[in-house]
């Protein structure tokens, strides 16, 4: 889940929390506040008959009840119980009370209580030693009315504001994620190929542009150490390219040399053939500096992907004149719109070439197939070879420089050629799979965006 969201819910229970905990706060108090005033209510009658139950004269019994109906008028469900104080056993059953109401009325305090919706008040009355007590209940109809209508304009409340509170929450974090946002979109664009870009940083003295400001100056030491490395490198190759030209024409010249024994012919064609090899691998690292600092994109063209298939092939050939590498060219897309990139084709030739080589290296020179089709945005190659496998455990890595797999013992090799593959196909926007069993053999699958998608 996005941060920006994250903060808007977060915002949003936790006003959630305070309304409800307000709202409940609120119910409560004016629960107590409505409830405490219907019981008094009810003791100020429950005092009059009472009183009035206590009179002797009857007339004035009256004017009591008079007074109250006149003055007072009755509650809902009024009603009212005079008993003898305390009351006996046969009239506490009667009106099914807990016992320690009457208890609590002893102490001539009115005595409340409240059950299925209904008031009670037990009170005691005396006058010139008679006493009595008077038990008096009510139903509070339009409290009860008051208390539901609260319940829904607080829930109806509750909802409202949520609404609103999520509704701000939203847009408040997206407002201060904007700058956020403007930075992961420029970082987004930043890669190998572009070092030297930076992040744009608005004098705003916040944390945005001290992120800012810390990115540029990473960037700056990734660039330093990046170019320093490349460099080393490229130097390093280019370096190492004369003196192996020289020495591969050198052992050309000497094994054509007329009247030279057999074992020092076989010691020059060595050396060419070792040679050969040490000027493959100063190449594909002269390339990996190259395409992982700045791609060569001036050299970009149309490159036909079947027939780059085809020059890798006789490259192939010349290098490893046993291998039974063979095109399938069945499932070819019939617009050749699908067959084109954009790319470097020396590049791609290289990349092309290390796998197909490695298929038939690591397989003894059993059958190769390459395959080429197209879906939707990518011209697809598989390259499929019958050799001894990956380990499960280390497919992850192979495309991790001087990587090389746990079986690969008896094979010679440096573990830079898929290196410098996956830089190349990463380089054209295009992506590669491996997928591989130990003994029976692997398949690289690659996939280029075709120019026209
Ligand atoms: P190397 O010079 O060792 O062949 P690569 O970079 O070309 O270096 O390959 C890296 C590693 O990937 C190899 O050492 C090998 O373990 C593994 N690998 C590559 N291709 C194959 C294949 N076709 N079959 C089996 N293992 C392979």
């Amino acid at each position: 889940m996005k941060i920006q969201n994250k903060i808007a819910l977060i915002f949003t229970a936790l006003c959630a929390g305070i309304i409800l905990a307000l709202s409940a706060f609120v119910y409560f108090f004016a629960s107590e506040s409505i409830s405490a005033s219907f019981f008094h209510r009810l003791e100020v009658r429950s005092d009059i008959v009472g009183h009035a139950a206590l009179q002797e004269n009857k007339s004035l019994t009256s004017i009591y009840y008079d007074i109250k109906e006149r003055h007072l008028g009755s509650l809902p469900y009024e009603k009212h119980r005079i008993l003898p104080d305390p009351p006996d056993e046969a009239t506490r059953k009667r009106l099914s009370l807990p016992s320690s109401f009457y208890e609590a009325a002893q102490s001539d305090v009115p005595v409340r209580y409240f059950n299925r919706d209904t008031s009670y008040v037990v009170l005691r009355v005396a006058r010139d030693n008679k006493k009595l007590m008077v038990v008096s209940s009510a139903l509070d109809t339009y409290g009860m009315q008051e208390m539901g209508n609260l319940k829904h304009v607080l829930l109806i409340g509750f909802f409202i504001a949520m609404v609103f509170v999520f509704t701000f929450g939203k847009l408040f974090s997206n407002e201060i994620f904007k700058p956020i946002r403007r930075i992961i979109r420029n970082v987004k664009g930043i890669n190998a190929h572009n070092l030297h870009q930076r992040l744009v940083v608005d004098p705003t003295d916040d944390d945005v542009e001290a992120l800012s400001r810390t990115f540029n100056d990473m960037l700056d030491r990734l660039e330093i150490t990046f170019e320093m490395q490349n460099n080393f490198v490229s130097n390093a190759s280019h370096e190492f390219r004369t003196p192996l030209t020289i020495v591969s024409g050198e052992a050309e010249l000497g094994m054509s040399m007329p009247g030279l024994p057999d074992g020092a012919k076989e010691s020059f064609l060595n050396i060419y053939k070792e040679v050969g090899k040490l000027e493959h691998l100063t190449n594909s690292m002269l390339s990996l500096a190259q395409t992982g600092f700045d791609g060569k994109k001036e050299q970009w063209e149309e490159v036909r992907i079947d027939e780059l298939i085809l020059s890798v092939k006789e490259a192939a050939d010349r290098i490893i004149p046993e291998n039974q590498v063979a095109i399938d060219f069945d499932n070819l897309p019939e617009d050749e719109c699908k067959l084109t990139v954009n790319g470097n084709l020396a590049l791609l030739k290289a990349a092309f070439s290390n796998i197909v080589l490695n298929s038939c290296k690591y397989s003894d020179n059993k059958p190769v197939t390459v395959k080429i089709s197209a879906d939707s945005k990518y011209v697809i190659v598989d390259i499929t070879d019958q050799g001894i496998g990956i380990p499960d455990r280390e497919i992850g890595q192979i495309f991790v420089p001087f990587f090389r797999a746990s079986n690969t013992a008896p094979y010679k090799g440096y573990g830079i050629g898929l290196p410098l593959t996956h830089n190349i196909i990463r380089m054209h926007q295009g992506k590669a799979d491996v997928h591989s069993r130990v003994g029976e053999g692997t398949r690289f699958t690659t996939y280029l965006p075709y120019k026209y998608f």
